[in-house]
């Protein structure tokens, strides 16, 4: 047993080799990224592992793996879950073989993501089971129960960190990777695998028998529990469970729910020992629910009378809140903690200098001008929105199809969506083939960066590299478009602003469904590779203080004493030279 001071996502991937993994599938997502990231660098086990093109594929790819006896990982955030549904709810009918673990990644507070789902809820549509860690060291020790347990119960496990646990570090007791390697054997078994209506019936039968000694089995295990000691109890899950600890009074009972299904029988005998019940837990009243169930006298408190907040992440001070709300005294007080600072300026987020993201935006925005419908995607172009060019953004691919649902609407304005090539190639081609055969017309931009930039820089089939950073062939972006219909396909270059104007007049002048594929790599991944472009400056005497540069955006463009003046952020870009009406920007000469 070693010791190692790691993030969330590194523990659980360590957790992995040690639980003997053989095969690891997903699609990038934060807060779940680093979990496939570390697996595909780390030298200490060798086994498959692909970046998937979406979360659906992922799943299947895992559960076809299972299915011959290997042991299986596929991650992916909580939104990602929603693109995996549709195997997902039919795998418990199914099972699965070799131990396999959907890790679902939760994101409170919505730092990197479009909602605030909880992915316990699919745990218990889907009927199974879903562990949920309350703190790194415990998400590692998880992470290796969840493949007993699959392969105990024949089930997947839904493993939900959340935000918090991913990205802490912590010192964590490692144990050595896994010496078993096992080798896949699909053996048939048609009233297992097919679920026809005949089999399905049978299936779901078994999987609700299975249900209570698998919560009775969560108990023995000690991944719930519940320890007595007064009239009032609090009840919490996840890393609420963790801030419970802190202040709850030595005389107030505490239960802590790290897994699901939850034990009803258990959790009645313990709720009506009590006269009060707080339930805390992040996001959905999960376990609040089941709890109000099963209260015939105690008065529970929580989510449902104000106690708890619904959104968000919980913190120390916010559980204590809730204490007091319940009429419980926190053992800890948080008055006179220090307090956020208030009144700083707004930083929001911006495209990095230089990025090619930027100078599509401009040229879009210079052709089809603010009349335009801009439906966009999920990725870093997402912040297009400072520029005016980003009007919707819902889920993975639906700018096409969102657009496509405007240009049909008798709307007369120019639709014009933009999306990543990972995300075009994860739920977008079916967008622009539904599209095009329903005959929209639009404009599709395609931000082909070569990359998952967003995420980390995770490779995708437009990349030429596997997972394992292997070189695989590059897809023709063209090509696609062209097999679903579309016959205008251009590919240009953003940082050539003319040929960009000229390409987007010529799709605005065209009816029907017209994809511009604007390929630049991603600047912060071409420096890695080395890629190097001469620097810009402005010379201020030609310069008349127009600002027309600085309207661009770019961070390495800035303004003093009526001239603007271009700093060490400068990638090369060019781009703001073509922009200056008085050509007062040029390239710095090579020293
Ligand atoms: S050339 Fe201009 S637009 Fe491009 S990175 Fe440098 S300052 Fe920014
Ligand atoms: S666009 Fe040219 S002239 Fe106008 S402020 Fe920028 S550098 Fe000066």
């Amino acid at each position: 047993m070693v010791t190692r001071y790691m993030l969330g996502n590194e523990a659980i991937a360590h957790a992995c080799c040690e639980a003997d993994l053989d095969f690891a599938s997903g699609y990038p997502g934060t807060p779940s990224s680093e979990v496939i990231d570390t697996l595909r660098i780390q030298k200490e086990r060798d086994f498959y592992i692909e970046w998937s093109v979406n979360e659906k594929v992922a799943l299947e790819n895992a559960l076809g793996a299972s299915w011959t006896g290997v042991r299986c990982l596929v991650t992916m955030k909580h939104v990602g879950l929603n693109v995996a549904a549709d195997p997902l709810m039919t795998s418990g009918y199914t099972g699965i073989k070799g131990g396999m673990v959907i890790l679902s990644a939760d994101d409170p507070y919505a730092h990197s993501s479009q909602n605030e789902q909880d992915s316990r809820n699919y745990a218990k549509f889907a009927k199974i089971i879903c562990l949920d860690p309350a703190n790194v060291q415990e998400a590692h020790d998880m992470m290796k129960i969840s493949y007993e347990l699959s392969e105990e119960f024949l089930l997947p496990v839904l493993f939900r960190p959340t935000t918090r646990i991913c990205h802490s570090k912590s010192n964590v007791e490692l144990s050595p990777s896994g010496e078993e390697h096992r080798t896949g054997q699909f053996e048939k078994n048609p009233a297992q695998y097919v679920v026809i209506p005949v089999h399905t019936r049978v299936l779901h039968k078994k999987l609700n028998e299975k249900q209570i000694s698998l919560s009775k089995r969560l108990l023995e295990l000690n991944l719930n529990f519940a320890e007595i000691r007064g009239k009032t109890a609090v009840i919490a899950g996840g890393i609420a469970a963790e801030y419970v600890k802190e202040i709850i009074p030595d005389d107030v009972s505490f239960a802590k729910i790290g897994a699901y299904p939850i034990n009803r029988e258990w959790l009645s005998e313990f709720v009506e020992k009590h006269e009060k019940v707080l339930v805390i837990e992040e996001l959905s009243p999960v376990i609040e629910e089941e709890t109000a169930q099963v209260a015939c006298n105690a008065k529970i408190f929580g989510k449902i009378n104000g106690c708890v907040p619904h959104e968000g992440e919980l913190d120390q001070a916010s559980v204590a809140l809730a204490f007091e709300k319940a009429g419980i005294k926190s053992k800890k007080s948080f008055d006179g903690e220090i307090q956020p600072v208030t009144g700083l300026p707004p930083r929001p987020p911006i495209l990095c200098a230089g990025c090619a993201h930027r100078a599509t935006f401009y040229a879009m925005k210079k052709v089809f001008g603010k009349k335009a419908v801009y439906p966009s995607d999920i990725g870093c172009y997402t912040l297009g929105i400072q520029l005016g060019t980003v009007d919707t953004t819902i889920c993975m691919g639906a700018s096409i199809t969102v657009g496509s649902g405007i240009a049909h609407s008798g709307d007369d304005s120019d639709v014009v969506c933009t999306i990543g090539d990972s995300t075009f190639l994860h739920t977008g081609i079916q967008g622009l083939l539904n599209a095009a055969y329903n005959g929209a017309n639009m404009t599709v931009v395609i931000l082909d960066n070569r990359i998952t930039a967003m995420t980390g820089h995770q490779p995708n089939p437009n990349t030429g590299l596997t997972a394992k950073g292997e070189v695989s062939p590059v897809i023709s972006i063209d090509s696609i478009c062209r097999s679903c219909g579309v016959s205008f396909v251009e590919t240009i270059d953003p940082y050539d602003l003319t040929a960009m104007l000229n390409t987007f007049k010529a799709a605005k002048e065209t009816k029907g469904v017209k994809v511009v594929i604007s390929r630049q790599p991603c600047v912060i991944a071409a420096r890695r590779q080395g890629i190097k472009r001469r620097a810009f400056s402005v010379n201020t005497e030609a310069c008349i203080g127009c600002g027309a540069c600085v309207k661009f955006g770019c961070p390495a463009i800035e303004f003093y004493d009526e001239k603007a003046s271009i700093n060490e952020l400068c990638s090369g870009c060019g781009v703001c030279a073509d922009i200056c009406p008085k050509g007062a920007i040029t390239q710095e000469v090579s020293k």
